[in-house]
């Protein structure tokens, strides 16, 4: 099966070059008029024996003022529903502009994974642009030039592996064709992302209550996640909606907390099966993994009795490996006799055997009873808008500037190694981009202290976050 790739991105940032530049026949129109190009083309792009069918939307551009709202929304919307993959692209001459930021956020709502190509880098005048693109928080840019072909190596290895990771979820979802159907219907949604592009609601920090948390609940065979899960909807009797396969093991549960909408991804069937063959242990992890996978938020439940063994650590670090933020909950706590001595010892073990994860929220519950089921929502809503944080490049500049004047990065062969400037690169979990001058003298206990700093003065603790340095100067300061 070949996958669909389209190419997005604002008029006049050179989406039929690079449609042209892959598909190797001269099909559309160029013009250095925005909208020039009218109809969508679809083709067979082989590069350099990398297949698939790539669509380009540049023929959207019809509207006025090229108007994200109707360009983007209708238009690219559809070319989005039937890809697996988006390419897009920003002009690095031009610089960023607000309607590349809005592009850039309603591929942030999009389950496609997505390419950032800054395109025209082909002269140093790219250069500032090329580094704005990272703060898009579609991860680091390509420098590309769809017209002198270069860039086209990097864009290669990112398709490969985007399309190996596609194939290998596919695979994982097995022979059931209509459960992957159903998935992918749950996945895309696109009554969803069109609500959300529109202009009406403001996109920067979108209400909690607009889009349902994903939210796994995972742990060890017994330790009571079903019963979790069954307090939690009969306490709450509000299921809005019928359950979702998302895949033939895992179903989605939508119900509503306290105005706040979470989609709960079970995998119930799983664990039945698991009984069933008497797997239970090899199964379990599977069940965890898939469940992992789904959510954005992940309910790693313990037992009071036996807390934080070999087999919680390691669902523990593959949570945070994956980018997901994690709730630890501690049930039946209602047969815990001595409780001052149960907190004590978890909170040694966690020091000791998850440190990398230092201020992730411990509840303390009873599926049984009931007890503390809200706490443990209210940490999911919490760890939630954290793992959602968008910190303005403005804001991450003053501070960057704060901490090096606070505490400036040593010398490396009697040269100052310079912070130059910061942005956030990457969403969900927030990754930042930090560009130095000579990024790989900075020793391991400065980025550490920069890491701890940036948790602190932001409030970031608990979930992962990554740093990542590169080499580069300040888009906006002369003479860096
Ligand atoms: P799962 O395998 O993680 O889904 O675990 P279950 O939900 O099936 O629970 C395993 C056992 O623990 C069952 O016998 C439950 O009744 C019991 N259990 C679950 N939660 C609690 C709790 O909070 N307190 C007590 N005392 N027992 C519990």
């Amino acid at each position: 099966m070949t996958l669909r790739v389209a190419i997005v991105g604002r008029p006049n940032v050179g989406k039929s070059t690079l449609f042209n530049r892959l598909i190797g026949k001269k099909l559309a129109i160029v013009d250095n008029n925005p909208g020039v190009t009218r109809d969508r083309r679809v083709g067979d792009a082989d590069l350099w024996g990398l297949k698939f069918t790539l669509i380009d939307t540049a023929g959207y551009e019809e509207t006025p003022n090229g108007h994200l709202q109707s360009a983007m929304q209708q238009q690219t919307q559809l070319a989005l529903d039937e890809s697996d993959i988006a390419l897009m692209l920003v002009d690095a001459r031009t610089g960023i502009l607000p309607i590349d930021r809005a592009f850039a956020k309603v591929m942030h709502r999009q389950s496609r994974l997505t390419i950032l190509l800054a395109n025209k880098c082909e002269g140093a005048a790219a250069e500032a642009g090329l580094l704005e693109a990272f703060s898009l928080g579609l991860g680091d840019p390509i420098a590309f030039s769809a017209e002198h072909g270069l860039g086209l190596k990097p864009l290669y290895d990112k398709l490969r592996s985007a399309m190996a990771q596609i194939s290998h979820s596919m695979h994982q979802l097995e022979d059931a064709d209509e459960t992957s159907q159903a998935y992918e219907n749950y996945a895309s949604d696109p009554t969803r992302a069109m609500a959300d592009s529109s202009p009406q609601n403001p996109q920067n920090n979108p209400p909690p209550q607009q889009k349902p948390i994903q939210l796994a609940i995972v742990g060890r065979p017994n330790v009571g996640k079903s019963s979790l899960v069954n307090k939690l909807l009969g306490e709450e009797r509000m299921l809005t909606g019928a359950e979702a396969g998302i895949t033939r093991d895992a179903i989605a549960l939508d119900f509503a907390w306290r105005g706040q909408q979470i989609r709960l991804v079970d995998t119930a069937g799983l664990r039945r099966q698991a009984r069933i063959d008497g797997k239970i242990e090899s199964l379990a992890a599977a069940e965890s993994r898939r469940a992992i996978k789904y959510a954005q938020i992940v309910v790693l439940v313990l037992d009071a009795d036996d807390m934080l063994e070999k087999q919680d650590l390691s669902i523990a670090r593959h949570i945070v490996e994956e980018g997901r933020a994690m709730v630890l909950v501690v049930n039946k706590w209602d047969l815990v006799q001595n409780p001052k001595r149960s907190l004590r010892q978890l909170s040694d073990r966690l020091q000791t055997s998850l440190a990398q994860i230092k201020g992730v929220p411990v509840v303390t519950v009873s599926a049984l009873t009931g007890y503390n089921l809200d706490k443990m929502m209210d940490a999911v809503g919490e760890i939630y808008q954290k793992w959602n944080r968008r910190i303005p490049t403005s804001r991450l500049n003053n501070w960057l500037a704060g901490v090096t004047a606070h505490h400036p990065p040593p010398l490396a062969a009697g040269r100052r190694i310079k912070l130059r400037y910061i942005t956030q690169a990457r969403n969900r979990p927030p990754g930042f981009a930090l560009f130095a001058s000579l990024p790989e003298k900075l020793p391991e206990s400065y980025l550490r202290y920069l890491e701890n700093t940036m948790r602190q003065d932001f409030d970031l603790w608990g979930i992962p976050l990554r740093l990542m340095i590169r080499k580069g100067h300040n888009p906006y300061a002369k003479n860096t």
